[in-house]
């Protein structure tokens, strides 16, 4: 299937590893022109020369900078001629107990999980609805339909942003010019970011890292973990020319881990 993006411009947020990057290569393999944002150069740099590999044919820029500063999301915007596409993502808040979370790590996760996320959103969607195309997918997490107890950072912060997201989708001045706002819920996906909760969890509970991940792995109804570049793929179909009909959704990912029938 042909999504009908080529020569589209995306930007796609803390995209050097995992997920981000996930969706990064999909949109490329598309023929999608990419800025891309991480914090560290150096697997920045090594992230686009891949995805320039990928596809010679399509235009990567890679910005280092912390997206959940002003500072950051700026140079991001400033490298990318248009936004057609934006892909919202940053790191997850840590895990942790809410007793020992003072206002200051409060305004850290609602800074990185939804009002990041948000100010994107602000400095773009009216470009995309002028030019009558736009498409924003923002990666929260499966914690947002079934909360996980020890990420309640996450779970609030990114609740906070589906419920905005929610009534912004729905806007006739954006849903009316083929403008869509989706989130991508991941369960649980092989990256470094799920690799290091589980060797911290298997300390904690004196497991071997291999056995806990087996544990995990067997909880899931596909067992096994999913891929960034499975989770890549949804996510560049959310953004295809296809997909205009589609927003204001949340589309878990997650093996079937989720008991609920909805
Ligand atoms: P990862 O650690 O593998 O990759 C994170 C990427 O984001 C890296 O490229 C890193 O450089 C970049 N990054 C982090 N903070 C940044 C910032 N402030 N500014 C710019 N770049 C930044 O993580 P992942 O597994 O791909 O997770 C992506 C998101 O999805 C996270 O918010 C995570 O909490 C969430 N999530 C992941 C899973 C999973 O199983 N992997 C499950 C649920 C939710």
């Amino acid at each position: 299937m042909d999504l009908g993006l080529a020569g589209k411009w995306a930007l796609v947020c803390a995209a050097s590893k995992g997920l981000g990057r996930g969706c990064a290569e999909a949109l490329v393999r598309e023929g999608v022109n990419v800025t891309i944002t991480a914090r560290g150069e150096e697997a920045l740099q090594a992230t686009a020369a891949a995805l320039r590999a990928l596809n010679p044919a399509v235009q990567v820029r890679a910005v280092a900078g912390d997206i959940t500063t002003p500072e950051g999301r700026a140079q991001a915007l400033a490298a990318c001629p248009q936004v057609d596409i934006l892909v919202n993502n940053a790191g997850g808040p840590p895990p942790g107990d809410f007793r020992s979370w003072d206002r200051e790590a409060w305004i850290a996760a609602l800074d990185a999980n939804m009002l990041t996320p948000i100010e994107l959103i602000k400095a773009t969607v009216d470009g995309m609805a002028e030019r009558g195309f736009g498409r924003v997918v923002n990666i929260t997490s499966g914690a947002v339909k079934a909360p996980i107890d020890v990420l309640g950072l996450s779970n609030g912060a990114r609740s906070g942003l589906t419920g905005f997201v929610a009534g912004l989708a729905r806007q006739s001045r954006l849903a009316g010019r083929n403008v869509t706002l989706n989130n991508l819920l991941p369960g649980a996906f092989d990256t470094d970011r799920l690799r290091k909760t589980m060797q911290a969890g298997a300390a904690k509970s004196g497991l071997a890292a291999e056995e806990m991940a087996d544990r995990r792995r067997q909880a899931i109804p596909a067992q096994r973990f999913g891929s960034a570049e499975e989770f890549g793929a949804i996510c560049a179909f959310m953004c295809s020319a296809h997909a205009g009909y589609l927003t204001g959704q949340n589309i878990l990912l997650d093996g079937g881990a989720y008991p609920g029938t909805f």
